[in-house]
């Protein structure tokens, strides 16, 4: 019998899961521990697309609803290589949001359904659940509840090649843009950034591991890899400059879980398993996690049967996107050498591609203009029969 759940981490996947549980089961006590103020969270604004949203309306409508009104419509996507802009048209679905502004969205619906939080509060013991029949571990890629049972959890976390830096603007873009650009002397910056509110937007610089030594940047600190990144993306900016919020330039670790949870403990979100930001999916799927952990925890007698009952719901869904996210970070590690050797539209088709998820029948749907300019550039952008398309080598590469 469930009577007292805990959750280390107020990020979206813990305090959704005890939103969750006590709208489903308001006789189950739920407390959330978070070490961070309620008023303060690391990066900007995140992208919800519509699947992601769908879902949350149907686990709680309420709650949907107040999240609604804060969703910031995604224009088109503008991509661009070496200052030539590719039309990836298909229009974005979903929106986008401020993070602080998720959390305490949720947080007022959790306080409203008689959820214990506690903010400044960090844990660095787990006794601090030791009333708990249930522990759920919603505390982040860095999980410390994770690494405690790491060997039982089978935990592997390897770090990518690549550096990226989460900043904001105070400016609204009116696209949502990639943008690649080689530099002087060498060396690729990625610059990817859209609005999620009136006069605000998430600006995510990434370079490759060759690029970080070729630009200088491993030698520099990071408010100097601010600003020198920054002027390469001056025109853009508009005179704007990048503000920060815990920016660390940083490697993005891949975590996996090969068992999602051990005795009364287990995993959610970016603890039991990291997706990558280029598919915008990581929040989603920590909210897709809390719904199905809270569906089962409220509906099987014994926390036995709804942690099976979990893993049972969330494995297939969430090993589509893990092969997608691991398609997407592949293709960026090392995009400087694609730039090289790859023309513009044979880059960006290689883009289109990277997750293997775009179908020759989603292409003719969703990419008619770019199959056109494809055309035009001499790129097949389709399979021939059932081959790769052919991609085109720059002739001075
Ligand atoms: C650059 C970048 C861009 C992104 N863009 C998107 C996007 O557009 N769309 C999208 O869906 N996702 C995006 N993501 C991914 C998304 O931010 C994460 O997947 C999501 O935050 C995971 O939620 P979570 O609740 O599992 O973990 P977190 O959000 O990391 O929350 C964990 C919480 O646990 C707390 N905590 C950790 N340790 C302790 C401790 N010992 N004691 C107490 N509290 C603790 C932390 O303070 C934190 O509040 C992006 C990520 C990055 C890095």
């Amino acid at each position: 019998m469930i009577r007292r759940i805990g959750v280390l981490g107020g990020g979206p996947a813990g305090l959704y899961l005890a939103l969750l549980v006590r709208r489903r089961r308001p006789d189950i006590a739920v407390r959330v521990v978070e070490r961070s103020p309620a008023d303060a969270t690391w990066g900007f604004g995140v992208v919800l697309a519509d699947g992601g949203l769908r879902q949350l309306a149907e686990a709680d409508h309420e709650s949907f609803q107040a999240i609604q009104p804060h969703l910031h419509p995604i224009p088109r996507q503008v991509f661009t290589v070496h200052g030539e802009n590719v039309p990836i048209d298909k229009a974005r679905s979903g929106g986008a949001i401020e993070r602080l502004r998720l959390l305490q969205l949720l947080q007022a619906a959790c306080r409203s359904s008689g959820v214990d939080l506690q903010f400044e509060t960090p844990v660095d013991d787990l006794a601090a659940f030791d009333d708990c029949d249930v522990v759920i571990g919603a505390d982040g890629s860095n999980s410390l509840l994770r690494e405690r049972f790491a060997g039982a959890f089978g935990t592997q976390t390897r770090f990518l090649t690549n550096r990226f830096a989460w900043f904001g603007v105070n400016r609204a873009f009116d696209s949502s843009h990639l943008n690649f650009k080689t530099l002087p002397g060498g060396g690729a910056l990625c610059g990817h950034y859209y609005a999620y509110a009136p006069e605000r937007s998430t600006f995510v610089m990434e370079c490759d591991d060759p690029s970080w030594t070729l630009l200088g940047l491993e030698v520099m600190t990071d408010a100097q890899r601010r600003r020198t990144t920054q002027a390469f993306f001056a025109a853009e900016l508009g005179g704007h400059e990048l503000v920060e919020n815990n920016s660390i330039w940083r490697r993005f670790p891949v975590v996996t879980n090969r068992r999602w949870h051990h005795d009364r403990y287990v995993l959610v979100g970016d603890a039991l398993r990291t997706a990558h930001f280029s598919i915008g999916s990581g929040t989603r799927m920590a909210l897709e996690d809390a719904i199905a952990l809270a569906g089962a925890l409220a509906a099987e007698p014994t926390r036995e049967a709804a942690f099976a009952r979990y893993v049972a719901t969330r494995e297939g869904p969430m090993a589509k996107l893990t092969s997608a996210a691991q398609g997407s970070f592949d293709w960026y590690e090392r995009f400087s050498e694609k730039m090289k050797r790859l023309e513009p539209a044979a880059f960006a088709l290689s883009f289109l591609r990277r997750t293997g998820r775009i179908s020759d029948e989603r292409m003719l749907r969703d990419f008619p203009d770019f199959l056109a300019y494809a055309a035009r550039k001499g790129v097949a952008g389709l399979s021939a029969g059932a081959g790769i398309p052919p991609i085109v080598e720059r002739q001075n590469a």
